[in-house]
């Protein structure tokens, strides 16, 4: 699509994601300039038509907007604290994975130069990267999100998410525990079916049923957090702490690891032991909230 209104834009960074992420401006009609350490990394989007910039300070002065993704945020301060590279009135936006304390930090720094500063975390895969599949996040001041929102849009699905420069990093954290713990509870029913010769596959489509059904329970179980107040309405901690104790023993006479059941255990344990046991699940929260277990 060739879209001569469209915003121009900047891509530094041209890895697996970076690429991606300049052949989705590309697609929509955006005029792309990139730039990439390893110069030959952007021979595809050249191809595609991006113009390569011959230094990181061109990439950053040909477009109002720079997106940047390379691996981690050290290198982004290597790549542009040279002294000659000028990032005043330039809007950038750090897409490179981090935690939310190095996304304030690379706020005020970048803020320093005089730099509009977002940051921005993706929940996606480069292929999924142009479709509406592709969550990207972004925190920081509202008003740059929504003066370049329209260029962003080429990317997926785009969320505006505050102020604070560390929500976007502390989203993608939360999103990756979420997709880490059904993981791993998957792979811990499937390890155990598995020994009685129930494979992956066949467990999956229940596996996939029970995670969709417990996802229901989020907004209920969110409230009684948001109140405070967990009353037992499904069944007590005690109830449950019962089932944890079965699948202990179910996994150690499986023979296969029992060490996420008894983390699973040990924290509704100290629950219990905290005065919880007739309350519901969510109880868990203050065990959560707490630095360490004890
Ligand atoms: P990648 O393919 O390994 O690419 C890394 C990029 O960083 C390359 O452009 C590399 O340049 C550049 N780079 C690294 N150190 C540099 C330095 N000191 N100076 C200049 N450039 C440097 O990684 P990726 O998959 O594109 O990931 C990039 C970021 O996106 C990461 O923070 C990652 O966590 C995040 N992310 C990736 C995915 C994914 O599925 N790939 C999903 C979500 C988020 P060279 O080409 O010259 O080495």
């Amino acid at each position: 699509m060739n879209n001569k209104t469209a915003a121009p834009v900047s891509v530094i960074g041209l890895g697996l994601m970076g690429q991606a992420l300049a052949g989705a401006f590309l697609k929509a009609g955006h005029p792309t300039t990139v730039w990439n350490r390893t110069t030959s990394k952007a021979d595809q989007l050249v191809a595609q038509g991006a113009h390569l910039a011959p230094t990181v300070g061109d990439a950053l002065k040909t477009s109002p907007l720079t997106i940047i993704c390379v691996t981690e945020y050290q290198a982004m301060r290597e790549l542009l604290d040279a002294s000659d590279i000028a990032l005043d009135g330039t809007t950038l936006i750090n897409l490179t994975s981090g935690d939310s304390a190095q996304a304030r930090e690379a706020a005020r720094w970048a803020e320093q130069r005089g730099a509009r500063y977002l940051d921005g975390a993706i929940m996606a895969v480069p292929s999924g990267i142009g479709t509406a599949e592709a969550v990207i996040l972004h925190s920081g001041p509202q008003s740059d999100f929504e003066a370049h929102k329209s260029t962003l849009d080429a990317l997926g699905t785009v969320t505006y998410l505050g102020a604070d420069h560390g929500l976007a990093s502390l989203y993608d954290g939360a999103g990756l525990v979420m997709m880490w713990s059904i993981l791993n509870a998957w792979l811990q029913g499937t390890a155990m079916l598995r020994t009685v010769g129930v494979d992956a596959a066949t467990y999956a489509p229940f596996a996939k049923q029970i995670a969709a059904g417990v996802a229901e329970w989020l907004p209920g179980h969110a409230e009684q957090i948001d109140n405070g107040s967990f009353p037992a309405e499904v069944s007590t901690l005690e109830t449950d702490v019962r089932a944890m104790a079965h699948l202990i023993e179910e996994s150690e006479a499986a023979g296969v690891n029992a060490e996420l059941p008894r983390l699973i255990k040990a924290m509704a344990d100290r629950s219990i032991a905290a005065g919880h046991g007739g309350e519901q699940y969510p109880v868990l929260i203050e065990e959560f909230s707490k630095p360490r277990a004890d």
